[in-house]
């Protein structure tokens, strides 16, 4: 044998963010809690969202992700990281999407 052999793999992709999974269920599964899926209403879609803003790389002011309407984020036990909401009632499309849709 002189030549590689071409493999092909099949991957199921979540179409709002890049998640890849062999396995149609998976990708199934984080769709339902996907936060860049605005049929979540989760944070990361909703107009009233604030992005994290990073300060000067030495000792300048950060901020973490913000909801626009007050909402507060919980820190997850797991991670430490900050937990968006998602099924909020308080979810509105962001320009972007509202611009889709037209
Ligand atoms: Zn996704």
């Amino acid at each position: 044998m002189t030549e590689p052999k071409l493999v092909m793999v099949k991957r199921y992709e979540c179409p709002t963010c890049s998640y890849r999974r062999s396995a149609k269920k998976s990708v199934a599964d984080h769709m339902a809690r996907c936060w860049e899926n605005p049929a979540n209403k989760a944070c990361r879609t909703c107009r009233h969202f604030q992005p994290s803003v990073f300060g000067p790389p030495i000792d300048g002011p950060s901020v973490e992700e913000r909801c626009g309407r007050g909402l507060l984020f919980e820190l997850s036990e797991i991670t430490g990281n900050q937990k968006l909401h998602t099924d909020c009632e308080l979810w509105e499309p962001n320009q972007d999407q509202e611009s889709d849709q037209s």
